[in-house]
């Protein structure tokens, strides 16, 4: 569309080069598929956004997920794109690709309440189904320690049993259970003789 001497192109630039005092960009029109060439006296660029050099050490410290670049990675892209999989830690950044100012400010707005609303609370409220450990059962063998992501569980060196962190414990999927030999890492959550129970108290 040309319109006051200003020629605006959708397309996709694939070399800048300089020639003398020139500069020439080559790319292509991505609406015709065309090739298009351009000599310009000055050519600004989007600069890439990248993240922090030490940005996966401290994922690591905070147990807070990475993606192939280093950015912090969210929960859930659509239903949990401010907090991280590690209770507790949000993401008050841009959202998961470079938006501009306006876009960015929103999610990094919204990671901000939602930090300041766990500090409003009197007392923190913990999802019902989380692990727990029955030490009667449990070898001490330790795998379902390196098994949860978020390093809930540990091990009870005075005891020799894992031992389960209930105040952060995120329950969901739960692979200390599943790893460990001995049943002795479960879920709480309503056992089948409850589950009876309740469908006998509502028929
Ligand atoms: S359920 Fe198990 S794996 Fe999941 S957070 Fe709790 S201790 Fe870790
Ligand atoms: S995997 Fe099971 S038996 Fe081994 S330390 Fe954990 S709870 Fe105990």
């Amino acid at each position: 569309m040309t319109e006051h001497d200003v020629l605006y192109l959708r397309g996709k630039a694939s070399k800048v080069f300089q020639e003398g005092e020139r500069v020439t960009v080559w790319g292509v029109d991505t609406l015709t598929g065309l090739p298009v060439e351009v000599e310009a006296d000055l050519v600004v660029l989007a600069t890439a956004t990248v993240p922090r050099a030490d940005s996966r050490e401290l994922g690591r410290r905070l147990r807070v997920s990475t993606d192939e670049h280093g950015f912090f990675s969210e929960a859930h892209p659509k239903l949990r794109p401010v907090e991280s999989l590690t209770a507790g830690i949000f993401l008050a950044r841009r959202g998961p690709v470079p938006q501009g100012h306006p876009g960015d400010r929103g999610p990094g707005q919204w990671g901000g309440g939602q930090a300041l609303r766990l500090f409003s609370q009197s007392q923190m409220v913990q999802e019902p189904t989380i692990a727990y450990v029955d030490t009667e059962l449990c070898s001490g063998c330790g795998l379902c320690i390196p098994a949860c992501p978020t390093r809930r569980a540990r091990c009870d060196e005075w005891r020799n049993v894992a031992v389960v962190n209930t105040a952060l414990c995120q329950g969901a999927v739960a692979p200390c259970t599943m790893v460990c030999p001995n049943k002795a890492c479960q879920l709480r959550q309503p056992d089948a003789r409850q589950v009876l129970t309740m469908m006998e108290a509502y028929l």
